[in-house]
């Protein structure tokens, strides 16, 4: 018996969590949730901007969104 790996399985294309059946490109590794490029365009990619995270260095969502995710944080707790 021959046994076939398949490489569908795991190239299958992720759903942005907050727009379900469009494409995602950029993960949450933290949460493991995925965000598509509209989603990090409006920074809305970062699940808990206030929060500490150890992913942070090597993630994309935070390199092109820290900033903005930085000061909506600051916003919030002024109320
Ligand atoms: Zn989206």
């Amino acid at each position: 018996m021959i046994i076939y790996y398949s490489r569908e399985e795991k190239s299958k294309t992720m759903e942005c969590r907050f727009h379900p059946g469009r494409e995602a490109r950029y993960r949450c590794t933290k949460m493991e949730y995925y965000y598509c490029q509209e989603c990090l365009d409006d920074c809305r990619a970062c699940t808990d901007p206030c929060v500490y995270c150890k992913s942070r260095p090597a993630c994309v969502i935070w390199e092109l969104c820290g900033k903005e995710a930085k000061k909506r944080c600051q916003e919030e707790k002024r109320g």
